[in-house]
């Protein structure tokens, strides 16, 4: 039968046998699939794809609002592989990562480096003199301590780590822009970009998808988040920001942010506990110890090279030094809880957003979660 007369008889108020009303219904089912997804790529409906993959050392995922399948899977794919690249750059648990070759070599003559290596040593130490050396980018020597003493669940050696510190100094690490060199003037100094690298790999992996068009989407590494334009039809992607409120279920503790970067940093999960001290993985450079205050410190910044470096930064310093300094910085906010024994208590700096909504009944796992 041919299609006319056959969709003539179905339209007749006349009963349907099985088979035409299969018929009819197989139709009906194609023609709203075809037209749902030409309205889709036509009218500009956005669906969401996620994407969750293990990444320098953590779980990198990628959330995103596109056409068409094959467009978000190509632009987080290459995003993906852009981390990697990073991560071959920058790892410190690679042997042959470049920052592992030139700890190895440039303390005997500058040695030329990627653009990434640069780029993130200069923003390290650019970090390093703004917080003078709270945050320290050679501070190596010393974390590779911690980490076996976490291993072994006791305190370094401290004569090891006296040794370690005569190491760490920013000001040993000499960068020349014009050269595009590395040179380190100490035999034995160790680069760590485990405070700085992630964020900037989040940043790095937004761009990837913007080369594709793809501009609601958000990035978080581990923590470290870059976020993108909102979710459509939203005010920004939802953020539940780790507090003692947000802890006992009582919110408010949420907010709606885009076009930024947020990070945290703290010692909730890497930590060694021995004698009735808590360190955390976080060292203070000028003590060559895990930061004992508990302070879990996230960070609004307008890309997540700074958030990553400035929640890493606020984990060592005081609060009151802390505010202080995301105070001095255009578009940098920070957010401070601290624990004293018991008690918990929070800092904001001036710019800190107002949380917004009220009770949340998912509190995160991890410091910093989100929805959308
Ligand atoms: P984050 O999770 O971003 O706070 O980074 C923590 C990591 O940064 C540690 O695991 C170390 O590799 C490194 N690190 C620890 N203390 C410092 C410091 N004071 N300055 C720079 N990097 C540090
Ligand atoms: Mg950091």
């Amino acid at each position: 039968m041919t299609l006319i007369p056959w969709l003539k008889e179905v339209f007749t108020i006349r009963r349907l046998t099985p088979r035409q009303a299969v018929r009819v219904l197989v139709l009906v089912l194609g023609l709203s699939l075809w037209s749902y997804s030409w309205l889709s790529a036509s009218a500009g409906i956005l669906q969401l794809y996620e994407f969750s993959l293990v990444r320098m050392g953590t779980q990198v995922r990628i959330v995103l609002y596109a056409h068409d399948h094959a467009t978000a899977s190509q632009a987080a794919s290459d995003a993906y592989e852009r981390i990697e690249h990073l991560e071959q750059i920058f790892s410190d648990y690679r042997e042959d990562s470049e920052l592992m070759r030139i700890c190895r070599s440039a303390s005997q003559s500058p040695r030329v480096v990627s653009p990434e290596l640069f780029f993130i040593l200069d923003k390290s130490l650019y970090f390093s003199r703004l917080s003078d050396g709270a945050f320290d980018v050679t501070v190596g020597p010393v974390v590779k301590l911690w980490r076996e003493a976490r291993r072994l669940r006791q305190l370094p050696e401290a004569e090891q780590l006296a040794k370690a510190k005569l190491l760490v100094g920013y000001q040993n690490l000499v960068l020349d822009p014009a050269q595009g060199t590395v040179f380190l003037k100490r035999d034995g100094m160790d680069l760590d970009l485990g405070a700085i690298a992630k964020g900037y790999a989040a940043d790095q992996a937004l761009a990837i998808l913007r080369n594709y068009g793809i501009r609601r989407a958000l990035v978080d590494a581990g923590g470290d988040l870059s976020l993108g334009d909102p979710p459509p039809g939203r005010p920004g992607w939802r953020i539940e920001i780790q507090s003692p409120e947000l802890k006992s279920g009582l919110g408010p503790c949420e907010l709606f942010l885009h076009n930024t970067a947020v990070a945290t940093s703290g010692d909730a999960y890497q930590f060694l506990e021995t004698r009735g001290q808590r360190f955390s993985h976080i060292i203070k450079p000028s003590e060559a110890l895990g930061v004992r205050d508990s302070v879990i410190a996230t960070v609004i910044a307008p890309d997540g090279t700074t958030a990553d470096a400035m929640a890493t930064t606020l984990s060592v310093l005081t609060p009151s030094q802390g505010l202080e300094l995301a105070n001095s910085l255009e578009g940098v906010s920070a957010f401070l809880v601290r624990r004293q024994g018991n008690d918990l208590h929070t800092f904001a700096s001036s710019r800190f957003p107002p949380f917004t909504g009220g009770p949340l009944q998912h509190a995160g796992r991890k410091p910093l979660s989100y929805a959308h």
